[in-house]
């Protein structure tokens, strides 16, 4: 059965899109635990992250990297951290996490109340600054 990412990849389930290629694709984590946690993940599914090929790991990584780069532009965070768990969906994830201040608690079980709207802009704000 495809993934719930696979089928955001297809258009079945909505999210809240940042950026796509031929091979990668990235939008907001729905349950975010800091303003523009963001989701980047490979097309081609594959549920551990370290059984990716090398050329598809790091592929993941310069995708992720962009990315970051983005958030970091429009968000006026200090940096962006990454995070790859994967326990809860079965298809390879890296989570990148806007961090906006030093000592700013960084760890999933944190969820941060974020509005559909303040959804919306992030995704805008990050997608219209990231170079692919
Ligand atoms: P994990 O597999 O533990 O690395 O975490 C999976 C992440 O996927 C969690 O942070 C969820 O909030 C996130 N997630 C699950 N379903 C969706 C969805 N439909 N859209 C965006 N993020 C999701």
């Amino acid at each position: 059965m495809a993934s719930i990412f696979s089928k955001i990849i297809k258009g079945e389930i909505p999210c809240y899109k940042i950026a796509e290629n031929e091979d990668y694709f990235s939008f907001l984590d729905i349950n975010p635990i800091a303003e523009g946690h963001t989701l980047v993940i490979p097309k081609k599914e594959t549920d551990y992250i370290f059984d990716l090929s090398d050329e598809s790991l790091q592929g993941l990584i310069s995708f992720s990297k962009r990315i970051a780069k983005g958030i970091d532009q429009s968000l006026g965070t200090i940096r962006t951290g990454i995070i790859v768990e994967g326990l809860e969906v079965p298809h390879a994830h890296i989570h990148l996490i806007p961090i906006y201040f030093e000592g700013q608690p960084v760890s999933l079980g944190r969820k941060t109340d974020v509005s559909e709207s303040r959804m919306k802009e992030l995704a805008s704000l990050i997608s219209n600054a990231v170079e692919l």
